[in-house]
């Protein structure tokens, strides 16, 4: 492709928009959504095939028995996919929106399992839809411990931009009045079972700073208006969410912020579209569009544009930048720092904790809660005080053993049959969701060699664990057993997982955000501080990681971002 070709009104004919979003996954969709309210002909370019909300859910109401391995995968799908199949959530039912490992090969120069969603929605379809507001003390925190740059916002500048996604999006939890988890906009919560609340109970005895809490995640228990408009229904706890929702009961691109932007008659979805690098113009001194691959007969086009956003997620849009390269951004767009695809982090999941609990067993639970208990990270929020820095998020989940447990009961026949009937033991699961610290280290750079299916170089990924992570794992080991000690808990036994990074699927990073165009690529408002037209809000903006999930955070960026850019847009700034 040639990268520096003069472009001409002619050339672009019926090819030209008023924005381009790169990716229509979360961050994509909550572009395309504002964009096009604003009157903006917006075009969404989607690397993936069309899902359909509702037409193009295959096996969302298939009961166990209708799959034809009851939901398992098999051995020589396994075989084939090492990278994929370590994702909890990859199975029979929802196989088909996950990426294939040899569909874009990647070279792991330390262990990375990359998990994607290429389809229209993205991963938006999968995710498991917890969603918490970030605070000060994460906003604060590179600037407090020495790690990274400042981040040029603060928890003031993003709260207003949180409210006006949860109230679109739904969001269901307390309003707990937590200072580093801030309550959302709520929908009603679900609920804690009595073993959680159990230990909600011990913990509130035995800490001061610590609090358990249900999750607050994006699922509709009570739908307002706004949410009927969308077409989207309550939820129904059947917790098959990553087959796709017949009811819209959770959050996701294909039933909320695409449809919405379709209404305004401003939105094209072209699936199939492979963007392979943003186009700048030398003599304007801005971007003017995006080359564009057919996925499927590979043939090569472009698309123009006055703005462009890039929601690819974290390492798509690190390989789009990177291939971006020009006479002015021979390193890649917006590349002067240096530092585009470094500072890559994730999040910690290595520990774990099992552990049983006696009694309890005229209690049972209704539904299958799409939710688990929470506590609000307690480590190094306000002053440092263990030999790691920053802290971890503890999710935990009690459940009764089900009928699934025969097969490891003794007897037969009827005496077997009625034992069945009766729901087991409770059981405690407890994981940590730690906060990593990007360094310059954790990287990803293009290959000079190798290239994937559509030519475009492939991603080295080199991002580790350090020190810091395994002090920070023990950490939780040790806290998370003492507290379910403490709360009279039975069999606790711990594990290091090991999982490579990339499994939590919370990457983030490589094009951060700064106050300084020495030391980052984007400014405050998300936009590439050297080509003011590209914005970039998917987790790649990311100046640190937090210990929140981060989706909400993406959806808030992106939604600020798309209303400054209509401003700017108003001023002719752009
Ligand atoms: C099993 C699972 C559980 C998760 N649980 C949670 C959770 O509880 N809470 C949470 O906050 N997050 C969770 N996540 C993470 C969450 O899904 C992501 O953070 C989120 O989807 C990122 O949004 P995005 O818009 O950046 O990327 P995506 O949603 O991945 O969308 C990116 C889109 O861009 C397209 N694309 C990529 N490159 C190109 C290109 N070159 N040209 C054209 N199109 C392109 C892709 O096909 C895709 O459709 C989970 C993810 C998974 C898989």
């Amino acid at each position: 492709m040639n990268n520096n070709k003069a472009i001409t009104d002619e050339d672009r004919g019926d090819h030209k928009y008023d924005a381009i979003v790169v990716g229509s996954g979360i961050s994509g969709g909550w572009a395309a959504k504002e964009l096009c309210e604003a009157g903006l002909k917006t075009l969404v370019l989607e690397r993936g095939r069309m899902v359909e909300h509702l037409k193009d859910y295959p096996t969302a109401t298939l009961a166990p028995w209708e799959l034809p391995h009851r939901g398992r995968l098999k051995e020589e799908i396994l075989k084939e996919n090492p990278i994929v199949s370590r994702c909890y959530a990859f199975n029979e039912a929802t196989e088909q929106f996950f990426v294939k490992d040899h569909e874009q090969p990647y070279i792991q120069e330390k262990p990375f399992d990359w998990i994607r969603g290429y389809q229209v929605g993205g991963k938006s379809l999968i995710w498991a839809r917890q969603t918490q507001r970030w605070s000060d003390y994460e906003f604060e925190g590179p600037a407090r411990d020495g790690f990274a740059v400042d981040w040029p916002i603060r928890y003031k500048d993003l709260a207003p931009w949180y409210s006006h996604v949860e109230r679109f999006a739904g969001i269901s939890g307390n309003k707990d009045g937590i200072i580093n988890l801030p309550d959302s906009e709520m929908l009603p919560p679900f609920e804690l079972n009595c073993v959680e609340k159990h230990i909600q109970q011990k913990v509130k005895e035995y800490y001061t700073d610590r609090q358990v809490i249900i999750g607050r995640c994006a699922h509709l228990t009570q739908p307002g208006k706004i949410h009927e408009e969308q077409g989207r229904h309550q939820c129904m706890a059947r917790s098959l969410c990553d087959r796709g929702c017949p009811f819209g009961g959770y959050f996701s691109s294909n039933a909320s912020t695409l449809p919405w932007a379709e209404k305004t008659g401003n939105l094209t979805i072209r699936p199939y579209s492979v963007v392979h690098s943003i186009i700048y113009d030398e003599r304007l001194q801005k971007a003017t569009g995006v080359r564009v691959i057919d996925a499927r007969t590979k043939a090569t086009t472009e698309y123009y544009a006055r703005i462009i956003f890039v929601n690819g997620s974290t390492l798509n849009s690190n390989i789009l930048l990177l291939n971006s390269t020009s006479g002015r951004f021979p390193e890649g767009l917006g590349n002067d720092s240096g530092v585009l695809g470094h500072y890559v982090a994730f999040h910690n999941y290595r520990g774990n904790i099992t552990a049983s609990i006696a009694g309890f067993k005229e209690s049972y639970y209704y539904g299958r809660r799409p939710t688990t208990a929470f506590m609000p990270s307690f480590r190094n929020v306000f002053s440092q005080q263990t030999d790691f820095l920053r802290g971890y998020m503890v999710a935990f989940s009690a459940a009764r053993s089900g009928w699934q447990r025969g097969s490891w009961m003794e007897g037969t026949g009827e005496e077997l049959k009625e034992q069945l009937t009766d729901p087991g033991d409770w059981g405690i699961y407890m994981m940590m969701q730690g906060e990593t610290v990007p360094k310059y280290e954790n990287y990803v750079r293009l290959s000079k060699d190798k290239k994937d299916a559509w030519g475009i170089p492939q991603l080295i990924i080199s991002v580790g664990y350090d020190e810091n992570d395994e002090k920070l794992m023990k950490d939780f080991l040790e806290q998370g057993s003492e507290m379910l000690e403490r709360s009279g808990c039975k069999d606790i036994s711990t594990r290091d997982t090991g999982q490579a990074p990339g499994l939590d699927i919370h990457e983030m990073g490589g094009i951060r955000m700064g106050k300084d165009a020495k030391t980052s690529v984007l400014n405050k408002w998300n936009q590439v501080h050297s080509c003011k037209n590209v914005f970039v809000t998917d987790g790649s903006c990311m100046t640190s990681v937090g210990n929140q999930n981060p989706s909400l955070t993406f959806m808030a960026l992106t939604a600020r971002a798309a209303n400054h850019a209509i401003e700017e847009l108003k001023k002719n700034n752009l």
